[in-house]
């Protein structure tokens, strides 16, 4: 459902010169034209890439601070994202949630308020090894969507990212089987909960050790309609097989 996406998430990677060499492979690769793309550098590299890379591909910021901005040494508003041209934000990434300690609440309010100032939202769910084991996956990622909604008034200008945290960064892909069965819930939660018509036109991208090799499988499944890529987003040619995977 709605167009694939397919975003880069550089995570905290790369240099003035690595990432001038990444642009210039995105600049020169061939890329499907029904395909939303988009970026995600570092902050500082932003404007460097928003300058050089090809106006075909958008660009994210990786966070964003939780209001309007002032005394909050180290952070970025939302406002200075629009100002310098930067479009999305990836909000409630694992990496935030659990390394750096971000919850729920803190989470939705951040979507809220990027929305609120017309930045586009990728908004990221997925449960831990230990509570897929417990047989609480659902759960896990109903009470984060919940969370989203509790502060959310619109979902026009979000995308869903289900990244499981085992499969984040290990090398061990969901199966495309386990991917579209957490997908196919999602979907069912947002129809139950916001509206038929939201869970119709709302993206769910995968993400987790998405590769050139392991792409097309997961693009076939019904409910993946794209994908947030970590470390293959480093790398120009295999990046562009992950976005021509559309099917
Ligand atoms: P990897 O593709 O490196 O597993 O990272 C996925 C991710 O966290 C994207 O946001």
């Amino acid at each position: 459902s709605g167009k694939f996406f397919v975003g880069g998430n550089w995570k905290c990677n790369g240099t003035k010169d690595s990432i001038s060499k990444l642009v210039s492979d995105l600049n020169s690769a061939k890329l499907e034209d029904d395909v939303d793309v988009v970026v995600a550098p570092p902050y500082i590299y932003i404007d460097q890439v928003k300058s050089s890379l090809t106006d075909r591909i958008e660009i994210s910021a990786q966070n964003s601070w939780v209001g309007k901005g002032g005394a909050f040494t180290g952070e970025i508003s939302a406002e200075q994202l629009i100002d310098i041209g930067c479009n999305w934000v990836i909000l409630g990434h694992s990496e935030r949630r659990h390394v750096i300690g971000e919850d729920d609440q803190f989470i939705g309010k951040k979507a809220a308020y990027a929305l609120d100032q017309n930045l586009k939202v990728i908004a990221c769910i997925g449960e831990k090894l230990d509570e897929r084991e417990a047989g609480k996956t659902f759960d896990v990622c109903f009470q984060q969507m919940k969370a989203f909604s509790d502060y959310v008034t619109s979902w026009t200008n979000v995308v869903v990212a289900y990244e499981p945290v085992w499969a984040i960064g290990t090398g061990k892909v969901a199966t495309p089987q386990q991917a579209q069965e957490v997908h196919a819930a999602v979907r069912g939660w947002l129809k139950e909960n916001i509206s038929p018509e939201v869970a119709s036109t709302t993206r769910i991208i995968y993400g987790g050790s998405v590769n050139g090799s392991n792409c097309l499988e997961l693009a076939k499944q019904e409910d993946i309609d794209g994908f947030l890529v970590g470390g293959a987003s480093l790398k120009g040619p295999e990046f562009a097989t992950i976005i021509n995977s559309a099917t």
